[in-house]
């Protein structure tokens, strides 16, 4: 019996013993082709030789030293490296070790920033139903994922919330028409019903994740709500958590729309994964883990293998052929009701009825059974439920690494499509 806290109960986990480009291998020999990067993590792929050196050349300088008492030649390189690439004007990095923790970071960001400037009343953040931020308390309040935030209902409800920027079942009645002015108008009213000079900060995924698989917003979402926002002084946080680092074929997902935020987070591809790292870009406090040498490392040696290879860019096309060859081998799949995204960041929603839109029952573990038939295939997808009304709703997410092959592509793709079949 293993003293490990179980994150899966309902079965026996393989023990990973090698991982490699876009493949783990499993004690006993399974390989999986990684279709997801874990959560969206493993941008560069896995077992890079520049990543792990940069890594083991650190641990050989320094290994914990404090952000108060040092500085280190890693983060400031790091820092120098990134700052012309993020989508704001002169970035200051607050490195943490995460994503949640990024996110608890930028709200204090916005806070802070509100105080320094003596207004002191700009309390709430503004978030969007549906959305993951983190499962810290802070990050969970920003969150709108209602089967997430249930358990720590009595805790939570600090901040409200504005509707999800989700084409395939948008709330406004006109839709697809003025769907950006629409969520502007939404947006403003929360911002009215909070009272003047109340909210400090409006925060969302420039494509929403982990939550909604890869719902891209209509084009003139961005501009309409960043308008509304400067409008009220309120603070705009692109949570580039999931979106960063390449991962919609563009540095950093907002640049698909020409934002520039006021505090960008950042986490899983920051390192690829290779160390616990992410960071909340603006101006910030202290915490213990902050600025860690190793994250910066590693993370400087990810943007080199990024830069160098190309792998931006590349995962634009392949995620554009991705959807493609998805689109074009599940189009007589009735349950096939969209296929989506923005660059190697790709959703896939299944349902009942294609033309009602009508997902399946919970009951019937749709989303569990497509994903349980794919790792039986040797293929690990990402996916989330109950986002339907608060229970039903399936989906399965693709994000894999960007070094993935053609001939890569092609067996996720069948992979993903077989499973699909067999279940749906
Ligand atoms: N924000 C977004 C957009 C995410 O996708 C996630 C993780 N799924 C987080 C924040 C939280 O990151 P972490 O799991 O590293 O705490």
């Amino acid at each position: 019996m293993s003293h490990v806290f179980p994150r899966v109960v309902t079965r026996a986990l393989p023990t990973a013993v090698h991982a490699e480009g876009v493949w783990i291998t499993a004690a006993g020999g399974t390989r999986y082709l990684d279709g997801a990067g874990g959560a969206v993590v493993v941008n560069v792929g896995h077992g890079v030789p520049e990543v792990i050196e940069a890594i083991e050349r650190q641990l050989h300088a320094t290994q914990y030293v404090h952000g108060t008492m040092f500085t280190t030649e890693a983060l400031e390189a790091y820092a120098d490296e990134l700052a012309p690439l993020l989508p704001m004007d002169d970035p200051h990095l607050y490195p943490v070790s995460g994503g949640s923790e990024a996110v608890e970071t930028a709200l204090k960001m916005a806070r802070s920033y509100h105080l320094a400037r003596g207004e002191t009343s700009r309390v709430a953040v503004i978030g969007r139903r549906s959305a993951y931020h983190g499962n810290t308390i802070g990050a969970l309040d920003a969150s709108g994922k209602e089967p997430l935030r249930r358990p720590y209902t009595p805790w939570l409800g600090r901040f409200p919330h504005v509707p999800a920027a989700y084409e395939y079942r948008c709330g406004n009645p006109a839709h697809p028409d003025a769907c950006g002015a629409w969520h502007a108008g939404e947006l403003e009213r929360v911002i009215s019903q909070s009272g003047e000079g109340a909210v400090a900060a409006f925060i969302a995924e420039p494509v929403a994740g982990a939550t909604l698989a890869a719902a891209v917003p209509c084009e003139d979402y961005w501009p309409a709500v960043v308008e509304v926002c400067r409008r009220h002084g309120v603070l705009v946080i692109a949570d580039e958590v999931m979106t960063g680092f390449g991962r919609t074929g563009r540095w950093f997902g907002v640049e698909h729309w020409g934002v520039r935020p006021d505090i960008l987070t950042a986490g899983k591809g920051t390192t690829s994964g290779y160390v616990p790292f992410g960071f909340a870009a603006a101006t910030g406090e202290v915490f213990t883990w902050s600025h860690n040498a190793l994250g910066a490392a590693a993370g400087r040696a990810v943007l080199r293998v990024l830069t160098e290879g190309g792998l931006v860019e590349r995962a634009a096309t392949m995620g554009a052929r991705l959807r493609a060859d998805l689109r074009e081998a599940t189009a007589d799949v009735v349950s096939v009701g969209d296929v989506r995204g923005l660059g190697m960041m790709i959703g896939v929603e299944l349902v009942r009825d294609r033309a009602t839109k009508e997902p399946f029952a919970r009951a019937d573990q749709v989303t569990e059974r497509v994903v349980a038939a794919a790792r039986e295939a040797g293929l690990l997808l990402y996916s989330s439920t109950g986002h339907v009304g608060g229970a039903n709703g399936d989906l399965l997410m693709l994000g894999p690494p960007f070094c993935l092959s053609d001939d890569e592509a092609t067996t996720l793709v069948e992979r993903t499509v077989a499973a699909i079949r067999t279940v749906a």
